[in-house]
């Protein structure tokens, strides 16, 4: 008998990590992503050590190659505003992270698997039949009106998944109480560390790439949909941080020749549940987190590499998804809880109280920091 494909909704980090997973276990899958084209949300991103390794794990080459296209940092610091060390963090024997272009990634990704199989400008609007019928195939249905039959089907539509929306009672969007801006900037920094500098006036994230590039992320508090910040280019950042200590004013004095990418932050409560019989969840659409850890795109790729593992262990679809659940699930939702919580701590703005924090986390010794972040970086 034939045996169907395997479907995917969406074509981000986990849609296409998703399917790295299925080739893996030889299975036929066919993935459905609502753009005509390409197009990577974002400007740079960092892959942890564990995101690393579940690349590793999906396929040996593909950690390689992601440190190869950009750059590799065993050090993260926390600076005050002036340029202080208020906290560091190394990721010990777990390894290096890899800062790189969101477009690299993209493409590593999508290079890694057959374009036959990447079905683009195809929305999926809802799914059929299925979910408590287990032992039915479940259908896929799309925006052109056509269906597709798969053995099981992986949602990975992003934090407004529809899919979601369908299968369980939406839990509304969170916001956090700031907002971002987030761009690529022609300058060469030197520092052989990521750091992330937190100020009573906001926070400013300085990634250096490779080839002379750095990606760069600045937040502020405000209103959700604030009219001031949707209208802020890099000027008015600079002006806003122009007493940030060096380079983030040179920075965002480059950053006013490229495109900027603003977005208020938001998570939404976790699912309950990562499966639901054929159907299953997986990164943002399951677990959309505040990126204040830096872990939304390390889990999905996490995830990816966890179900490769249930799946191989010979498991009809349903068992695996269930499977993946529960190896996944509690460290999900801890992950969007410590996130929303670290971004609260992060976004003081009483200059009193960020006196406070700044004196607590200099007390804190490295070894404790050290500890904190390798249990993120432990898959
Ligand atoms: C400011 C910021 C910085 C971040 N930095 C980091 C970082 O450094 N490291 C990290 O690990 N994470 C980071 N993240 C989180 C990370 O970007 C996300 O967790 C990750 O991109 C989620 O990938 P995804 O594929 O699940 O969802 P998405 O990236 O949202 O992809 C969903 C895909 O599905 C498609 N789609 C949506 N609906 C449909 C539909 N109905 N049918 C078909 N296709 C559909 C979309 O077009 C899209 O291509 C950051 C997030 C933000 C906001």
């Amino acid at each position: 008998m034939m045996t169907r494909p395997w479907l995917i909704a969406g074509g981000g980090i986990s849609g296409l990590s998703a399917a790295i997973a299925l080739q893996t276990c030889d299975l036929p899958f066919a993935l459905f992503e609502r753009f005509p084209e390409a197009k990577p949300a974002g400007a740079g991103i960092i892959l942890a050590p564990n995101a690393l390794e579940a690349l590793r794990r999906l396929h040996p080459d593909l950690k390689e190659r992601a440190i190869e296209l950009g750059r590799a940092f065993s050090e993260m610091r926390i600076l005050s505003d002036r340029g202080d060390v208020l906290s560091r963090m190394h990721g010990g024997q777990y390894g290096s992270s890899a800062a790189l272009t969101r477009t690299d990634l993209h493409r590593l990704l999508t290079d890694a698997l057959p374009s036959e199989a990447l079905h683009l400008g195809k929305k999926a609007v809802g799914v059929k039949q299925c979910v408590l019928a287990e032992e039915q195939n479940p259908i896929l249905m799309l925006e052109d009106g056509s269906e597709r039959e798969g053995e099981a089907i992986i949602a990975c539509d992003g934090i407004h998944s529809l899919l979601r929306q369908q299968i369980t009672s939406p839990a509304p969007l969170r916001y956090a109480g700031y907002t971002c801006w987030r761009g690529i900037a022609s300058i060469e920094i030197h520092q052989p560390y990521l750091s992330e500098t937190w100020g009573a006036r906001g926070r400013f994230g300085v990634v250096p790439l490779k080839n002379g590039r750095a990606y760069w992320y600045a937040l502020t508090n405000a209103a959700p949909g604030d009219e001031r910040a949707s209208a802020m280019d890099a000027a008015g950042l600079l002006d806003h941080f122009a007493n940030f200590h060096d380079p983030i004013p040179q920075i965002l004095r480059q950053a006013q020749h490229h495109p900027l990418i603003h977005a208020d932050i938001a998570d939404r409560k976790p699912l309950e549940q990562l499966a639901y019989g054929r159907i299953a969840f997986m990164g943002d659409a399951a677990h959309a987190m505040t990126p204040n850890l830096g872990q939304g795109a390390c889990q999905a790729l996490e995830d990816a590499a966890v179900l490769a593992s249930c799946i191989q262990r010979g498991n009809s679809p349903q068992d695996a998804f269930r499977a993946y659940e529960k190896l996944r699930i509690s460290r999900v939702r801890r992950m969007v809880a410590d996130s929303f919580r670290m971004g609260k701590i992060a976004q003081l703005e009483q200059p009193i109280l960020c006196r406070i924090r700044n004196t607590v986390m200099k007390l804190i010794p490295d070894a404790m920091n050290n500890r904190q972040v390798q249990q993120l970086y432990r898959i």
